[in-house]
């Protein structure tokens, strides 16, 4: 079985994205901002939206199962108040619920926070906690920068988010730490920003003791870990002159990478630096590269090729990047059956 920690749902029916403009219209003159019930979506746009797309290509590349949150780029925390973002928020998770009820054998759903800058993140933990017990999820999306390029809000391994950790550790599920659009035109939001988000999520991890607070909180860190794999001599320099443990016992018992690296060399390197244990298969489909590239012929998002293609890794390792190492970071989905 191959399970895919990382897809979005970037073809929900276009009324979603009117209605968020609505609410967005709602934030200068109230008389227009729309009620949680005049967004209507029948299961057959849902099931439009998803058969032609992430269903299909599931199918096409082999791959069983993806672990389904909210369009990353469409969290925009940043907009509006703590109020528009939990009604936003409610929605987009409302929404994955019904993909995955829908598609069981697919997908299973992972919730984006009602965050909201300057605004400590203790006003997520009843949305966590409602869509972990109601809805059987099994993470959360972290974004480590509500403001949306900014970086108003402390760092990640601030006691700022603690209580957040400790519903999480509660539950026992874990993060994908994932920055959302970006509002500042210097930084490209797929291009800049998310790398950026990776790179600097791993680096304040790097700085901090957050994993003596919580041995059992685990982060999983997107795009392959940004910078961080390919300048893995850097961190493990800088945590020696900063008189750290080395990375492996700091944080490899926490912090996880995934494989949404586009390009055969990427992966080859992420899975020479990284070890097996520490990397979860992923692709983030559909939709944050989109074309095919011209020097394969293949999609640059089909992750899976690059995989099967690396020569240093054993089968057993493969297996665990594919599914075991999935299941350890995400106990919840054992609670599928
Ligand atoms: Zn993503």
């Amino acid at each position: 079985m191959i399970i895919d920690c990382h897809g979005h749902y970037t073809t929900a029916p276009k009324s979603l994205e009117a209605f968020r403009q609505k609410q967005i219209d709602g934030l200068k003159d109230t008389k227009l901002s729309p009620a949680k019930n005049s967004l209507q979506i029948s299961d057959d746009q849902i099931r439009e939206g998803i058969e032609g797309a992430q269903l299909r290509i599931q199918r096409e590349r082999g791959t069983d199962l993806t672990i389904f949150s909210p369009r990353a780029g469409g969290m925009a925390h940043h907009i509006g108040n703590a109020k528009t973002s939990a009604l936003w928020t409610d929605i987009c998770n409302e929404l994955i619920h019904r993909v995955c009820t829908l598609y069981p054998q697919n997908f299973i759903g992972v919730c984006q926070l009602p965050q909201s800058p300057g605004v400590r993140p203790d006003n997520c933990i009843a949305e966590l906690e409602r869509c972990v017990n109601e809805y059987g999820f099994i993470g959360c999306n972290l974004n480590p920068d509500p403001s949306g390029g900014y970086w108003t809000d402390p760092p990640l391994t601030d006691k700022w988010w603690y209580p957040l950790y400790e519903k999480m550790v509660e539950l026992d599920v874990p993060a994908m730490v994932h920055v959302s659009s970006s509002c500042n035109p210097a930084f490209h939001f797929t291009g800049a920003h998310y790398i950026n988000g990776d790179t600097t999520a791993f680096m304040q991890f790097i700085t901090s003791n957050l994993f003596k607070d919580f041995p059992t909180l685990r982060f999983v860190i997107p795009h392959g870990g940004g910078a961080v794999p390919y300048h893995w001599g850097r961190y493990r320099g800088l945590a020696q002159d900063m008189g750290k443990p080395t990375l492996q016992e700091h944080l490899l018992g926490n912090v996880y990478f995934d494989t949404c690296v586009y390009h055969q060399a990427g992966i080859d390197l992420l899975t020479r630096v990284i070890p097996a244990d520490n990397i979860l298969f992923a692709s983030e489909i559909v939709g944050a590269v989109k074309g095919i590239d011209p020097e394969t012929g293949y999609y640059y998002d089909d992750t899976r090729r690059y995989l099967d293609a690396v020569t240093t890794l054993s089968a057993a390792d493969k297996e665990k990047i594919f599914n075991g190492n999935v299941r350890k970071v995400y106990p919840r989905l054992a609670k599928r059956g």
